[in-house]
């Protein structure tokens, strides 16, 4: 495996080691089931201060916990893992914007039940440069998925699984192969719960709506973040409530927001144009309040920042 960022290191069971070597075997159930569950994690480098500010370390960490819970996964995660995210991107000297998987994962198991008890198993932590997306001002064209978002009866979407991103997959090659951006899935009772790799919001008749944790999404950190910062930046309340696939052709704004995806407007649904087809004045308001924060040149909640740095030494 080669590629143009590829940096030099990743984590692995206690040890830093080359990326090109941070592998598993085939047969780990990580490789040949999806057992694994993961983090997307954000670092914002900021240019003034020279300093990589990664953004709400501990509690992507503690939802990596909450996934493994939940997936009946026994797999240590020791209390300086925080600070061993934070060593392997000083160790990388990144100098941009970074997207990074803590993971924790299921080995071979030992006896022929291919779903049986593993003692291999682990966790790794691989970091990669990742620089702004177009989508961020262009926006993105969705369409809303005839593929339904899974169910907490049936494969939890709270959980950040690899598994799970088979249904995204499905979603987002289905809505390219039809020559949109992304997809928006419904959830099993119809309403609308995210899209492939990121939560919605809307603003409709003024009020800025998202679906609630329990509409079949993933607990975005991302939402929870803007949901705080429009209350204490914009002095608006997010309304958390069901949203109906066709509130979206008529809402005002719609955006994705998530880790990976940052604040993104969406500019049509279904090819209906969303408000004036271009990023709308809430969506940039809210864009603009998340990077300053996530970069450090907002100082409002530092809790939400760790230095890569300066905590360091470097
Ligand atoms: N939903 C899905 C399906 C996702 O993959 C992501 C990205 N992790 C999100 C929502 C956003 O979550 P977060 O803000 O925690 O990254």
């Amino acid at each position: 495996m080669s590629h143009a960022n590829t940096p030099e290191w990743a984590w692995m069971n206690g040890q830093f080691i080359p990326f090109q070597e941070c592998r598993l075997h085939v047969r780990t159930q990580a490789v040949a089931l999806a057992a694994s569950v993961f983090e997307g994690v954000r670092a914002y480098w900021n240019p003034e201060q020279q300093e990589l500010y990664t953004f709400e370390l501990d509690r992507h960490i503690a939802r990596l916990r909450q996934s493994m819970r939940i997936m009946r996964m026994r797999i240590e995660v020791p209390d300086d893992f925080a600070a061993t995210c934070v060593e392997l991107l000083a160790r990388n000297g990144f100098r941009e914007d970074v997207h990074y998987m803590p993971t924790a994962y299921l080995g071979v198991p030992e006896g022929n039940i291919a779903m049986g008890p593993t003692t291999d198993e682990g966790l790794f932590i691989t970091a990669v440069a990742r620089p702004p997306g177009k989508a961020l001002d262009a926006g993105k064209s969705v369409c809303i998925s005839s593929w339904r978002r899974i169910s907490d009866a049936s494969m939890p979407a709270r959980v950040k699984a690899a598994g799970n991103y088979q249904n995204s997959r499905l979603a987002l090659h289905a809505a390219w192969a039809d020559g949109y951006d992304d997809a928006v899935l419904l959830n099993a009772n119809g309403t609308v719960a995210e899209a492939a790799g990121s939560c919605l919001m809307m603003v409709r008749d003024g009020q800025v709506c998202t679906p609630p944790v329990t509409a079949g999404i993933l607990e975005s950190i991302t939402r929870s973040a803007l949901i705080q910062l429009f209350q204490e930046k914009l002095d608006r309340r997010v309304m958390e409530r069901e949203i109906d696939r066709t509130e979206l052709y008529v809402a005002e704004e719609v955006f994705l927001c998530g880790s990976g995806m940052e604040v993104v407007p969406v500019i049509s649904v279904d090819r209906l144009t969303v408000g004036s087809g271009r990023k709308g004045p809430v969506t940039a308001a809210i864009q603009a309040a998340y990077f300053r924060v996530a970069r450090g040149q907002d100082n409002a909640h530092p809790e939400w920042r760790t230095a890569v740095y300066r905590r360091s030494g470097g």
